[in-house]
C-alpha cells in the first residue's frame, strides 16, 4: 500500500498546497484579488457561495435600479435596514494577515471585489475597490459623491421606527423585508442638487466596471510577480478576467478558496481550505 502523493503532502503540511503557496508569496510582488469569501468571517454572507440558495430574492440589477423607481425605493429600504450590520463589520484574521504580508513588503496592491471596506480597515494600502464601496453614494443626476454615514442619519430621522430588523444581510447591503413594509419607507434626496436619485457607489449586477478602474488593475497585474486570489469562486468575469490575463502573461496564479473555483484549471497553486485558518498561517510562514 502506497499513499497517494497528495495525501502525503497533506499530512506533512496540514493543508494541501500551503507549502507551495508560502513559497510563491515569499518571492514577493504578489497582487491580491479578493472576493466575498474573505469577508464571511466578518459576518457578511457570501451570497454566491454555498449559502447562496438561502437567499429569498435576487440581487438588485443596474437595469432595475435605473429604470424602476419602485425597485430602487425598495432597494434603499432594504439597504437602510442592512447598513448598521455592514457598518459594524470588523476585519477578520484573513484581512489582518493580508495587511501584515503587505507591511512585510511581500504584497503590492490589493484588488477587491468586496464593497465592505474591510481591507482598508485592517490597514491595507493601495486597495482598488473593483465593484466600488458601500460607504459612499453617488447622485445619478449631478454626480455628487457623499458619505453613507450622514445619509443614514438623515434616513433615520425620516424613518422613525422603520423595521423590522433583518435577520440576513447580503454583501451589497440589502436586507429581507416584505414589499408592503418596504413601500412605507421614506427616501431622501441628494443634498447637492436637491434631486437625485442616489445610488450606492457600487457596481450592480448588469453594470460595467468603469474602464479606467479596470485599466488600473491590469497595470497592477502586469507589474506583479504573481496573482493571489482569496475567497472568490471567480463566477463573475469582472474578477475572472485577471486570472485569464495572468495566465496569458505567464504570471503564476494561486487560489485560496473553500470549494472549487472557475479558475482552478488556470491555477499554479490551489488551496481548498477556510481563509481564516490559511492566511494567518501563510503570514506566519512568510515572517509577516
Ligand atoms: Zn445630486
Amino acid at each position: 500500500m502506497t499513499a497517494a502523493p497528495s495525501a502525503v503532502e497533506s499530512t506533512q503540511t496540514g493543508v494541501a498546497g500551503l507549502d507551495d503557496l508560502a513559497g510563491l508569496v515569499a518571492d514577493g510582488d504578489v497582487l491580491v484579488l479578493s472576493g466575498a469569501g474573505l469577508s464571511t468571517d466578518s459576518g457578511i454572507p457570501d451570497y454566491r457561495g454555498a449559502t447562496g440558495s438561502l437567499r429569498r430574492h435576487t440581487p438588485m440589477t443596474w437595469q432595475t435600479f435605473r429604470r424602476d423607481p419602485r425597485g430602487r425605493h425598495r432597494y434603499w429600504a432594504r439597504s437602510y435596514v442592512g447598513w448598521p450590520q455592514i457598518a459594524a463589520a470588523r476585519p477578520n484574521a484573513g484581512h489582518s494577515a493580508v495587511a501584515r504580508l503587505q507591511r512585510a513588503g511581500l504584497l503590492g496592491g490589493v484588488i477587491t471585489q468586496n464593497v465592505d471596506g474591510l481591507h482598508q480597515a485592517a490597514g491595507a494600502r493601495d486597495v482598488v475597490e473593483l465593484h466600488g464601496g458601500l460607504d459612499r453614494t453617488v447622485c445619478l443626476a449631478c454626480g455628487d459623491v457623499a458619505g453613507r454615514a450622514p445619509l443614514h442619519r438623515r434616513l433615520r430621522a425620516a424613518n422613525p421606527g422603520f423595521g423590522p430588523h433583518a435577520d440576513e444581510v447580503n454583501p451589497d447591503g440589502d436586507a429581507e423585508l416584505p414589499d408592503d413594509v418596504l413601500d412605507g419607507f421614506v427616501m431622501v434626496d441628494c443634498t447637492a442638487c436637491g434631486a437625485g436619485p442616489l445610488k450606492p457607489d457600487v457596481v450592480f449586477f448588469g453594470e460595467t466596471v468603469p474602464r479606467d478602474r479596470v485599466d488600473t488593475c491590469f497595470g497592477m497585474l502586469e507589474d506583479a510577480g504573481s496573482l493571489l486570489v482569496l475567497g472568490s469562486s471567480l463566477t463573475v468575469m469582472s474578477g475572472y478576467r485577471f486570472v485569464l490575463r495572468a495566465a496569458e502573461l505567464g504570471i503564476p496564479v494561486a487560489l485560496v478558496n473553500l470549494g472549487p473555483t472557475r479558475g482552478d484549471a488556470k491555477a499554479d497553486v490551489r488551496v481548498d481550505a477556510p481563509l481564516g485558518a490559511v492566511l494567518p498561517e501563510l503570514a506566519r510562514r512568510c515572517g509577516a
